[in-house]
């Protein structure tokens, strides 16, 4: 079985969204909770990291990983789909995610501030 693209990952990743009814309208509530989940599960993420550093001097297991490894997935889900309400497909999101990061590289900006150094 060959890997999933960017955009069939998006495709199947949508047949689970359980709003029937779907808006790009950011006032409907199919679309902010993509919002919000995304902020959610970016938050988990934030907090099992806390948990490691709080409880387990920093060491990170095998355990610890496979449910990062989860939320990443999450985090993954909730681009994926935000994505496709905006009618953008996911594989534009990382090529333009990739140009901008190897712009900055190649331009020795990668430091500092700003959205679009
Ligand atoms: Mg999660």
């Amino acid at each position: 079985m060959s890997p999933l693209t960017f955009n069939e990952y998006q495709d199947q990743a949508l047949t689970t969204d359980i709003f029937e009814h779907r808006s790009s309208s950011v006032a409907d509530p199919s679309f902010m909770s993509k919002v919000l989940g995304l902020v959610g599960e970016a938050g988990e993420i934030a907090e099992k990291f806390k948990k490691i550093l709080r409880d387990k001097d920093g060491i990170l297991d095998e355990a610890d990983k496979q449910e990062i490894i989860k939320e990443l997935g999450d985090v993954l889900w909730y681009i994926g789909v935000l994505s496709k309400y905006m009618d953008v497909p996911l594989q534009d999101v990382a090529d333009r995610n990739l140009d901008k990061v190897l712009s900055r590289k190649a331009r020795g900006v990668q430091k500092g501030s700003g959205d679009n150094r």
